[in-house]
């Protein structure tokens, strides 16, 4: 900043005048380019003689550079007899530590002038000798102490111009902070794409941002100042939005991120997600309301269609699971029947046709019995959806028992050694947990290794307060990863061709059964090695 913009010139021109209307000494005040800032009573001996005299002149310069140099090596001031006989006193003006002007005064005398000298100076650059004497009465003669007195005043004169053009610097650089901040301020709340509004305790707006005067149907912010909701494009419901203003600022509290509806400018019903905020002074005085708001208006209109599409998804999903329980029922009759017939063929007439025949007859039994199993998995799967029967607190080792007795003859027939450990009581249904485990252990079974006898190990420890994880390990040939989710899914089969019997079936039934209890099912497993199934159910309250 340059020192004219830090300093009252006026005021220290008009003080710098009296100062040389008291005591006769001149004044100046410049900054370092040279440029005068104030003059004051300038001597004619100087203004009119010395300083236009080239001869003169160039002394005068001479001393100018002389002082000015003095103040420039850090010289707190100087006193400078100059080389025209007059005496100049010169002090810096600093700013925070830096040097930027010079305060002058002098051109006055410390002692009687020598006559003799100033009429020998007259003749030698011929001036009028009687005017210049006469100039040179004019010039005010100091005493010693005269003179301290002068730089006392004019070193502490000069402080207090520092100090005051520091706290001008401070006072703008302040402002421009403000300035600054409040800009910043401004772009955000003009720019954040959502709807910002404040207003005073008797709920007139004191502000908004430019999203929301439109809304309300003005062109600008400054259009709602003083205005209140009842002139708002909303004003049909005025009332109940003031009616919230009101309690959030007679409890102090806040209202936060509820949905509510807006009439836009246009007519047009809009969803908004809105917050209020009590608005308070530095004193924690409650001066009025802040809000903001959303437009959830697309958001809503997805959730919307989102919950009809769920209900109308869960009503064809019933349909289905309905669909396929009776029809798997009804069809359940005939096959029974092809097949009791086909086996009565097999049963009578074998060797009385050729043996091609006797093979396709075969083959009839054999698919008939397959598709039968199929048709029962399928019931005992839509049996788990349609049941709804209460999950109760049942001994999951009760279950497990079950499904070993149900399974004894392929235990038997494996040679398959299964190990339980002590199992907890579990939130679950009876017959659906026996499935569970028999499904699994059959798995076991089932795909066990060709080398080796099947080993099944079941265990259960605590996994969270409410919760506890079941593992059924095998030793069996196991399932490369990629198969780990699909296997869970409908009539997925990873040997179809082989010689195990199955439906594909039986996992996603198990799957299901564990949802059904409220807990989740995964698996690991090492391809050659074995296979390991988790599953999580909920202990019993
Ligand atoms: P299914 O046994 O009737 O074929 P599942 O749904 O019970 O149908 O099993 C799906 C597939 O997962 C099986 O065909 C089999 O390839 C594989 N599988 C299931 N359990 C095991 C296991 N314990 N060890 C190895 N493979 C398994």
């Amino acid at each position: 900043m340059k020192l004219s913009e830090l300093l009252p010139i006026a005021e220290l021109q008009d003080l710098c005048e009296q100062f040389t209307a008291l005591t006769g000494a001149v004044t100046a005040i410049l900054d370092l380019e040279g440029n005068i800032l104030i003059a004051t009573g300038w001597q004619d001996i100087c203004t009119r003689f010395h300083r236009v005299n080239p001869g003169t002149a160039s002394r005068c310069r001479e001393s100018d550079t002389v002082l000015a140099t003095r103040l420039e090596q850090g010289e707190p001031y100087n006193v400078y007899k100059c080389r025209n006989g007059l005496v100049d006193v010169a002090v810096p003006i600093v700013f925070m530590g830096e040097h930027v002007g010079n305060f002058f005064t002098g051109q006055f005398l410390t002692s009687q002038p020598d006559a003799e000298a100033f009429q020998a100076q007259a003749r030698q650059f011929g001036f009028p000798e009687e005017e210049y004497l006469g100039a040179l009465s004019r010039v005010p003669v100091f005493s010693d102490e005269k003179v301290r007195l002068i730089m006392g005043f004019f070193t502490r004169l000069t402080n207090l111009i520092g100090e005051m053009g520091v706290a001008r610097m401070k006072e703008e650089a302040a402002k421009k902070e403000l300035q600054a901040s409040r800009q910043l301020l401004q772009t955000i709340i003009d720019t954040v794409p959502i709807r910002i509004f404040w207003k005073d305790r008797s709920l007139r707006y004191l502000g908004c941002n430019p999203l929301f005067s439109r809304d309300a149907g003005y062109s600008s912010p400054e259009e709602m100042i003083g205005k209140d909701d009842y002139q708002m494009a909303w004003a049909a419901q005025a009332e109940l939005y003031r009616t919230d203003d009101r309690a959030v600022m007679e409890t102090g509290r806040p209202k936060l991120f509820f949905d509510e509806q807006v009439q836009s400018r246009e007519g047009r019903l809009m969803w908004v997600r809105t917050s209020k905020i009590p608005l308070k002074n530095e004193s924690s005085e409650v001066i009025g309301v802040l809000g903001i708001y959303e437009d959830v208006t697309d958001r809503k209109t997805a959730e919307q269609m989102l919950v009809e599409k769920n209900d109308e998804l869960q009503r064809s999903n019933l349909d289905l699971e309905q669909f396929a329980y009776v029809s798997s029922h009804d069809l359940q009759t005939p096959l029974r029947n092809i097949v009791l017939f086909a086996q009565m063929l097999e049963r009578r007439y074998k060797g009385a046709l050729d043996s091609e025949a006797d093979e396709f007859i075969r083959f009839i039994v054999d698919a008939g019995k397959q598709m039968s199993s199929l048709i029962s998995d399928i019931l005992e799967y839509s049996r788990v959806a349609s049941r709804k029967e209460a999950l109760v607190c049942i001994p999951a080792a009760d279950a497990v028992a079950t499904a070993m007795d149900n399974l004894a003859l392929e235990i038997a027939e494996t040679h398959a050694v299964v190990t339980i450990a002590e199992l907890p009581q579990v939130l679950a249904e009876s017959s659906l947990m026996t499935s569970l485990f028999q499904n699994l252990i059959s798995n076991a079974i089932k795909y066990r290794a060709a080398d080796r006898l099947p080993e099944i190990s079941v265990r259960a420890e605590r996994m969270a307060p409410d919760r506890v994880l079941f593992t059924l390990a095998d030793n069996g040939i196991g399932i490369d990863p990629v198969y780990h989710d699909k296997i869970f899914e409908i009539f997925q089969r990873l040997n179809p061709s082989s010689d195990t019997e199955g439906t594909g079936i039986g996992l996603t039934l198990c799957r299901r059964i564990v949802h059904r209890f409220g807990g989740d099912i995964w698996l690991e497993s090492t391809p050659g090695s074995g296979t390991t199934f988790f599953f999580s159910l909920r202990t019993c309250p």
